[in-house]
């Protein structure tokens, strides 16, 4: 006022709460990248830091604040940064520029540029902001694969391929091993060289490893263009995309066809040098347990004078042991005989009733003896016949009988039974014995198989039975299984094919 005193205030007010808001937003955004990101004035003098370019470059946003952009420079690097200075006052954009720069604790790091430059408002520039990404471990990455894959080159068959196992790359080694060109192979799925000589599982399990992003590593035994087969030690790694899920698969296989041929054949040698030795030593038993039996059947029929009957009862038991040791014998000498797949069959009429009630004579006394309640019933009368191996089917129906009456505990109870089923003679024997745990069911039928409760039940058995009982019905024509239930029973079943 007149006075000199201020009478009234004028105040001019701009809304900045946008401008603010905006500056918040864009300094949360800063901090949060990954990248770093930082301003600078066009003498590279830092305006900005955000907190990934502190853990990138490990200097605080306090410390960088107002040096110069030159302090990341390695020094063979300094002129480098003069260069991209000038070009960003002529006002253009340099993209993922891939270069070195050094951290406070002097480690060189690489890292991916992308620069613009910052215009003010008459659109002349005023500074520079920079995205700087750490690339490492990519950069470590790539060199480890391209050495690793020059070092291989010589020695191994590498390929890539696509997620469904298309093949978009392989080196000059697999080209040479697999026969094909690189055009035939490129595109081809992997499965082109598969042999078809091993289980399915292996590549089902394979396959479940690698798509779960897992490295899998196993000997494959591969085809050629030209039909010859070789082995390889191979290792598949997927490569995964951005969604984690694997995008492409890395094989490196190496040749072990040398080694695995020697194996082979070792492992013939050994099984041909073991199943002699089985023979023979099972013909040298044979031959003097058929004398034995042949005078125990002697004196048992009473040829030598009437037997008191303890004495019987005696010799009778040591018969029965005798013809176990003669049966179990021809076991092993008949399981040989599959393995060296010399097994032969006579093909005669035969009427399977007529058998089952042989097999019941010989085993009701076993099943009485036990107290088990044993029978037999041809739920079909007339049956037609069928055409096979008498003696053969006949070892298989004793195996089953006798199998049921040895897992059943006394008291228990084995129904055998004949019938019809469609063009099939169907014969089965049930018991309410001991059962087969669930999970060892599925080796029931292979070689020396013997379940866990069976063994600590009936100490004695070879487990070859069933195996050779298999076989017998199989290589007949005919369909063999079982049903089982712990501690409930099981019920064993053939089925034959009647004579046309
Ligand atoms: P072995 O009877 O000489 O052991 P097998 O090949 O005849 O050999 O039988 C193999 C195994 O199958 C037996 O050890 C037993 O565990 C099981 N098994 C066979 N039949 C029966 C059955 N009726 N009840 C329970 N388990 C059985």
């Amino acid at each position: 006022g007149a006075d000199g005193k201020p009478e009234r205030y004028i105040s001019v007010r701009f809304l900045i709460t946008g401008k603010k808001k905006a500056e918040e937003a864009l300094q949360l955004f800063m901090d949060s990248a990954n990248d770093a990101i930082l301003t600078k004035d066009l003498n590279g003098k830092i305006l900005s830091w955000n907190k990934s370019a502190e853990r990138i470059y490990g200097y605080t946003e306090k410390e960088m604040i107002g040096k110069n952009i030159a302090t990341l420079a390695p020094v063979d690097r300094k002129d480098e940064m003069k260069d991209v200075l000038q070009k960003i006052q002529g006002g253009q954009k340099i993209s993922h520029f891939e270069t070195k720069r050094i951290r406070k604790d002097g480690k060189i790091i690489d890292v991916a540029l992308t620069i613009s430059p910052l215009k003010g408002l008459e659109g002349n520039v005023i500074g520079v902001s920079t995205i700087a990404q750490d690339i490492t471990e990519r950069k470590e990455k790539e060199k480890t694969l391209s050495g690793l894959l020059t070092a291989l080159d010589e020695t191994a068959l590498v390929s890539m391929t696509d997620e469904k196992g298309n093949i978009l790359y392989a080196n000059q080694k697999f080209i040479e091993v697999s026969k094909y060109s690189l055009t035939e192979l490129l595109g081809q799925n992997h499965r082109i060289l598969k042999s078809h000589q091993q289980p399915d599982e292996l590549f089902v399990d394979l396959w479940k490893t690698i798509s779960n992003g897992k490295i899998w590593r196993g000997e494959i035994k591969n085809r050629a263009k030209d039909g010859t087969y070789y082995w390889v030690d191979t290792s598949i790694a997927p490569i995964l995309g951005a969604d984690g899920k694997p995008e492409r698969y890395i094989s490196v296989r190496f040749l072990i066809t040398g080694r695995k041929k020697q194996e082979e054949n070792e492992k013939k040698e050994n099984r041909q040098i073991r199943n002699k030795f089985i023979s023979i030593v099972s013909h040298q038993f044979r031959t003097p347990l058929t004398s034995i039996n042949w005078n125990l059947e002697t004196i048992l029929k009473g040829s030598f004078g009437k037997l008191e009957s303890t004495q019987e009862k005696f010799l009778r038991a040591t018969h029965e042991a005798s013809l176990e040791i003669t049966r179990r014998i021809g076991n092993l000498l008949t399981a040989m005989d599959i393995e060296e797949k010399r097994l032969t069959f006579d093909k005669e009429e035969v009427v399977i009733d007529n058998i089952c009630w042989e097999v019941t004579q010989q085993l009701a006394s076993k099943a009485h003896l036990k107290d088990i309640s044993y029978t037999y019933t041809s739920l079909d009368k007339n049956l037609p016949d069928i055409s096979a191996d008498a003696e053969k089917l006949s070892r298989v129906i004793r195996e089953f009988v006798d199998n049921a009456i040895a897992y059943t505990k006394p008291g228990g109870m084995v129904i055998a039974s004949l019938k019809r089923k469609d063009d099939f003679a169907h014969f089965e024997v049930k018991d309410n014995g001991i059962g087969i745990p669930e999970d060892e069911q599925h080796r029931v039928f292979t070689r020396f198989f013997r379940a866990s409760n069976a063994v600590t039940m009936y100490t004695e058995g070879f487990g070859l039975g069933l195996y050779i009982a298999k076989n017998f019905i199989e290589q007949q024509g005919g369909k063999i299984g079982f049903t089982s239930h712990l501690g409930e029973g099981s019920t064993f079943w053939f089925e034959l094919p009647f004579a046309s």
